[in-house]
């Protein structure tokens, strides 16, 4: 009866798992991340970066990427595109 029910709860409840990274983009340099991109873990939140240089600078500087609830600062902004977008019509 007993085991039956620790088992449940065990079951409902995995040990050790931790909520993955939801953040499509990378904190630090706003460019697109998929289910393959490295995953940081900073208080206790987990995050996607681009690439290793990005999870360096989120480890050491949180506070200049994250909000204090943990919500990436740019998240509000559109997606970086890896290429440089020129803009014909924006010249000086
Ligand atoms: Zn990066």
């Amino acid at each position: 009866m007993f085991a039956t029910l620790f088992t449940l709860a065990m079951m409902a409840a995995p040990y050790g798992h931790q909520a993955s990274a939801q953040n499509t983009k990378c904190p630090v340099l706003g460019t697109a991340v998929t289910g393959k991109s490295q995953v940081v873990t900073v208080h206790g939140h987990a995050y996607r970066v681009c690439c290793s240089d990005c999870a360096g600078k989120l480890e050491k500087h949180p506070g200049a990427y994250l909000k204090k609830d943990g919500t990436p600062k740019n998240a509000g902004k559109p997606v970086q595109k890896g290429s440089m977008a020129s803009m014909p019509g924006m010249r000086p």
